[in-house]
């Protein structure tokens, strides 16, 4: 599965302990983030994580990408809802395009465990079926 972590700046350490606790799980996965989310998991774990730019510069639109074309799996994003981000839009629309593709996203913590949890127990799996078959392209 591709996974992808952003986490705002107030939510980094919860980030870190988060992905600390589930390491195990994700370290099956290919795992993409922003930049300076990115970098927190990997100074603390031993994951390998494909970073994109840091969110005010554009990385939440990079793993955006990745959803309009159906290509993300499951996001973990800790937004910080009591300070206004700059690149508000940015993250607007990266949700709104999790719900155009239907993709899973947990936006805290406790709906990060059970999206982890599902994840572990297979119930994804279905993803692999989306990966496969893809509209409008060649089998
Ligand atoms: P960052 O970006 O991981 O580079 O800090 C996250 C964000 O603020 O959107």
């Amino acid at each position: 599965m591709n996974i992808a972590f952003i986490a705002h700046d107030r939510k980094k350490d919860e980030m870190v302990n988060f992905v600390i606790a589930y390491e195990h799980v994700f370290k099956g996965h290919a795992l993409y983030s922003t930049g300076t989310t990115g970098t927190r998991i990997m100074e603390q774990t031993q994951l390998s994580i494909h970073r994109f730019m840091s969110g005010p510069l554009g990385g939440d639109q990079q793993i955006g990408a990745l959803v309009a074309q159906n290509e993300m799996d499951l996001i973990i994003f800790l937004r910080d809802p009591l300070m206004a981000q700059p690149h508000e839009p940015d993250i607007i629309a990266l949700l709104r395009l999790c719900d155009v593709q239907g993709i899973p996203v947990a936006t805290n913590v406790a709906t990060g465990e059970l999206l982890v949890r599902a994840l572990q127990r297979g119930d994804f799996a279905w993803r692999e079926l989306v990966h496969k078959y893809k509209p409008g392209e060649e089998q």
